[in-house]
């Protein structure tokens, strides 16, 4: 009876996982997507705490549970309450990678379990005490979590300006041969049958390690999206296996649901960067000609213009068409409630607007939809990259708030730039460009912007929140 209320359970947070998921699809209905899959995630560890049963033995050890599960929702509620908007993506990839280290330790204790039986009957083969498919799911699960993990912490670092792209002479050389070590010593491991096999195990989590570390260091500029994306498969598919150890079909559901859903993220963002999955990893990123990553200031190309704020609203007051480009800046000066206030005042004086999302503008995917679905900024009125490329030419004035990279025309002009081949927004087909941002400094590529020197480009220096204020307050006059 308590089996199959055990099943049904795990039926409940297996269904409303997918429910969550296609809900997440749409920004009107994603805030209740995760609130119907957290509920099933709820519903799958109390009914695993209090009616799962091994050889009618029930679950035993409350402290420890509930310790783990008090500190994991004092510190989880706590992080996602005080984060900033801007640190989301970081806190995403560290969360990530917790989920890729807990995967790993799931391993790390069906090992432990098997290293018992054989250390009390040593004469037994590890093969007769772990068949190959249960050993291959143990270990698959111990890699790909640690890779996970370290991966997660070093695009965690990479993402909040602490750690530094780095990559040496024959790295990929290096790399190949560190995941040799990892499998050739999982191999080894299950064949030597030796006594005290914990030790070698966890050698195999070692090389898994720094794997993780060497294989995200070189990647950066442009290219830490499709990272991303990546990291988030590898912990779903670490957790399917966690699922297949333990025969739990809510942890399978969950996990093959995270690994097929963030390699189809993958992929798409392959796409949108106009890369492969190969070039990127395995490409020089973060390399080539980066100008000043540290964040110095470019150097100069040319002469600049700048706007002042009258002119500018007054060149949108009386435009036809406006589109407005967002990007990280916008996110960083929490500017989208007021953006959305001089969308609405453009549209009550009969101009039309709408909004042009890159796919890697921000630092998450999906980072502007978001951003502005929190301003309530209609759907309706975002437009993705293909479209808005065809509807420049018919634009008056964009208004670029806080992006940079995402316009920078050496993607399609310059073949030594890093972020070469990577498709942009062409907003150097509109009428008029006017760029908001605070300096002449480089965005996340650490490029120059060939876009702010020409004759079309006007600067419109200033924070993007106390700029669009006086926007508004300006265009209202008109
Ligand atoms: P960028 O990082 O290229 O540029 C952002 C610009 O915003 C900067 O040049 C900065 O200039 C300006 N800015 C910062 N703060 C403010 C502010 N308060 N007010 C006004 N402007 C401000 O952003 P994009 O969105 O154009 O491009 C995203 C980049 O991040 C791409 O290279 C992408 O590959 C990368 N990335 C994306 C991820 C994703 O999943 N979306 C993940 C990881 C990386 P200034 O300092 O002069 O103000």
């Amino acid at each position: 009876m308590e089996l199959n209320l055990l099943t049904l359970c795990y039926l409940i947070a297996s269904v409303t996982f997918i429910l969550g998921l296609k809900m997440l699809s749409n920004p009107a209905s994603a805030r209740k997507g995760n609130l119907v899959a957290a509920f099933g995630m709820t519903v799958a560890i109390f009914g695993t705490i209090f009616l799962f049963e091994d050889n009618g033995e029930k679950l035993h050890n409350y402290i420890w549970i509930f310790a783990g599960l008090l500190i994991g929702t004092v510190a989880g509620t706590l992080s996602a309450k005080k984060v900033k908007m801007t640190a989301m993506p970081e806190m995403v990839s560290l969360f990530n990678g917790m989920g890729g280290a807990c995967a790993a330790l799931i391993s790390a204790a069906e090992f432990y379990h098997i290293y018992k039986l054989h250390e009390a009957s040593p004469e037994t083969p590890f093969a007769e005490l772990a068949t190959v498919g249960h050993y291959i799911t143990i270990v698959a699960g111990a890699i790909i979590g640690t890779i996970s993990y370290t991966g997660s912490i070093i695009a965690w670092g990479k993402l909040n300006g602490k750690v530094k792209d780095f990559s040496f002479k024959g790295q990929h050389i290096v790399n190949m041969i560190v995941l040799v070590l990892v499998i050739a010593t999982a191999v080894w491991v299950y064949q030597s049958n030796i006594g005290s096999m914990y030790i070698p195990f966890l050698l195999i989590g070692f090389f898994a390690f720094i794997y993780g570390i060497l294989f995200v260091m070189p990647i950066g500029g442009a290219d830490m999206p499709v990272v991303i994306s990546l990291l988030n498969s590898f912990t779903g598919v670490a957790a399917a296996c966690g699922g297949f150890l333990y025969d739990n079909k809510a942890m399978l559901t969950g996990g093959i649901l995270v690994g097929a859903a963030g390699t189809l993220l993958t992929i798409l963002m392959c796409k949108a960067m106009n890369r492969s999955l190969t070039n990127v990893l395995i490409g020089s990123f973060g390399g080539g000609n980066k100008a000043t990553v540290e964040g110095g200031p470019a150097k100069a190309q040319g002469n600049y213009k700048e706007i002042s704020l009258a002119d500018a609203a007054m060149v949108m007051g009386y435009a036809t068409k406006v589109m407005i480009v967002p990007g990280y800046g916008l996110a960083v000066a929490q500017a989208q409630h007021i953006c959305h206030e001089l969308e609405k005042i453009l549209t009550e004086k009969g101009v039309e607007v709408n909004y042009a999302i890159h796919p890697v503008a921000g630092r998450m995917p999906g980072h502007m939809n978001v951003l502005l679905a929190e301003a309530d900024v209609s759907y309706d009125k975002l437009m993705e990259m293909e479209n808005a490329n065809d509807e420049f030419k018919t634009t008056d004035v964009v208004l670029i708030l806080g992006a940079n990279d995402v316009v920078n025309p050496a993607a399609k002009n310059d073949p030594a730039s890093p972020i070469y081949g990577m498709p942009i927004l062409e907003v150097e087909q509109a009428k008029t460009v006017i760029v908001n941002k605070r300096s002449m400094k480089p965005g996340y590529a650490g490029i120059e912007n060939d876009l702010f020197f020409q004759p079309k480009t006007s600067m419109l220096f200033g924070d993007a929140k106390k700029v669009l204020q006086d926007l508004c307050a300006e265009v209202k006059a008109i």
